[in-house]
């Protein structure tokens, strides 16, 4: 089947970028070049902003229902081209293909529940200490937006901050990664055809670093939205500073799962292997510090490492594969690191621990038990195929555990003891805590973390609320 193909969309025009620069792009489950990604000069970045600028207005002042009917179009444009398009995504980042089409469906289900909702965008009339005076509290789009994304949700990543601002009324420039730059021109393509307007969509690649200077420097955005890691998150606030930029910063995690002893261990173990080697570990909210309550560690360890064990990993597009490569060769030696400073720390390896023999970024899936405090890996994000195990005696050292690192994205606690639930809920540090599920992110609700995993939230309407400003009208009749 064929890539698509990559082009910059500035100002409603598919194009190469000004300067011929471009970048190779790898299909991780091979090392082969797939094609080349465009670069955008500093000529394009500017007509981008401007055409943002242009548009600001115009698009803002589309009632809701005009703007939901280009949403509505463009998710019709996307279901289209279903197959296709997580075809693209597997090819591009590798994850396994039943993967890419959940990721997709999401993608979609987020699109068209950001346009109804920005239907819902309310005010207020507040009574007034002033005889006849009205006091109306009203919502308005921020104004132009820049966004930053990594590579580990092609679509979602993109669909958050794309859909999100559009159905706030705000227009947007949007940076993709350059390793999975398909999946987002295949996104802005159902949008341009569903007809939205030249300009309140660009989609630019480049160096992140001069994109994003040169982006966040300009007096035009009014907003900034990042999905990266917390280094760059902090870099790029310091940057916005300067302007007043508003941000909302969606960044690294190293969550906790807690299994306490009443809760089926083998379950728990089914759930947490899952969860942890989906998307290869890429992803920001993967259980990462899996904790174990003593009683159950041998039950939860054994069943852990079979299913580990049973795994099938190959190229995302084979049948039945459970995980794909990593995306890229700098992650095979990251995971190396990792695994020789835990095992030299005393950390039992009991599966994996090696790349696979074979072409492409495969990464065998790799589990260490009794991983002490000490290691890398419980200290740092592992964005990656390994599971550190270790065990805990109660709840109280679990929660200190779980609050020690200064990441607060997701947490997971699988227990049916309400009095430790309730302990849970008001004391671990984190954006989501999923009981009994690792259920933390759909459409409706608010996806974000606290501490230095960012803030701000994407999805529900707080996800909306990120691309709003509050304004207080009085008027004396
Ligand atoms: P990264 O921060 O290095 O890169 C993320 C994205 O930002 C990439 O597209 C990259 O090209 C770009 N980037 C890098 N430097 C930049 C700069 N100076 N200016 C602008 N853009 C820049 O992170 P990564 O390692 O590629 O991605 C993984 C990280 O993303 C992990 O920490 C993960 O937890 C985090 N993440 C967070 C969420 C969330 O919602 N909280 C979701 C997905 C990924």
């Amino acid at each position: 089947m064929a890539y698509e193909k990559l082009e910059l969309l500035i100002d409603g025009e598919f194009r190469a970028g000004s300067q011929g620069v471009s970048e190779p792009v790898y299909n991780p489950a091979t090392g082969e070049v797939l094609a080349e990604v465009p670069h955008a000069s500093s000529d394009d970045l500017d007509k981008a902003l401007a055409a943002n600028a242009r548009v600001s207005k115009e698009w803002a002042q589309k009632t809701p229902l005009e703007r939901q009917k280009v949403i509505e179009a463009a998710a019709r444009n996307l279901e289209a081209r279903f197959d296709e398009i997580a075809e693209n995504l597997t090819i591009e980042m590798g994850k396994p293909l039943a993967e890419a089409k959940i990721e997709l469906q999401m993608g979609i289900d987020i699109a068209r529940w950001y346009g109804e909702e920005g239907k819902r965008v309310y005010g207020r009339l507040v009574a007034s200490r002033i005889p006849g005076m009205t006091q109306s509290v009203i919502k308005s789009p921020v104004g132009p937006v820049i966004a930053f994304v990594a590579w580990n949700f092609p679509c979602v990543n993109v669909v958050r901050k794309v859909f999100g601002a559009l159905a706030a009324g705000c227009p947007i420039t949007i940076k993709p990664s350059e390793e999975t730059p398909g999946t987002a021109i295949a996104i802005g393509r159902a949008l341009t055809d569903a007809g939205l307007p030249a300009g309140a969509l660009n989609i630019v690649f480049g160096k992140p670093a001069e994109v994003s200077e040169h982006l966040i420097k300009s007096p035009i955005p009014r907003k900034l939205s990042f999905t990266g890691s917390v280094p760059v998150g902090m870099h790029l606030q310091k940057l916005a500073a300067d302007n007043l930029i508003k941000c909302t910063m969606e960044l690294g995690g190293h969550s906790p799962m807690m299994v306490f002893d009443d809760f089926d261990a083998e379950k728990a173990a089914e759930i947490a292997v899952g969860s942890k080697f989906r998307n290869a570990g890429q992803v920001c909210v993967s259980p990462t510090r899996i904790m174990v309550q003593e009683s159950v560690q041998d039950k939860f360890v054994d069943s852990f490492v079979k299913r580990v064990e049973a795994m099938k990993v190959s190229s995302g597009l084979e049948d039945g594969v459970n995980m794909g490569p990593l995306v890229g060769e700098r992650r095979l030696d990251v995971m190396d690191q990792f695994v020789n400073d835990a095992t030299s720390n005393g950390a039992e390896l009991l599966a994996g621990g090696n790349r696979l023999n074979k072409p492409g970024y495969f990464y065998a899936p790799t589990v260490l038990n009794n991983v002490p405090k000490s290691a890398m890996i419980m200290n740092e994000e592992p964005f990656g195929p390994v599971a550190p195990i270790f065990t805990f005696t109660d709840v109280d050292e679990v929660i200190d555990e779980a609050n020690r690192l200064e990441f607060g994205l997701a947490a997971y606690a699988f227990t049916h003891n309400p009095a430790i639930i309730e302990k849970l809920s008001n004391n671990v540090e984190s954006g989501m805590l999923a009981i009994n599920s690792i259920v933390v992110s759909t459409p409706e609700t608010p996806f974000g973390g606290i501490k230095h995993s960012g803030y701000g939230s994407e999805g529900g309407i707080e996800g909306l609320e990120a691309f709003l400003v509050t304004r207080f009208i009085s008027e004396v009749h």
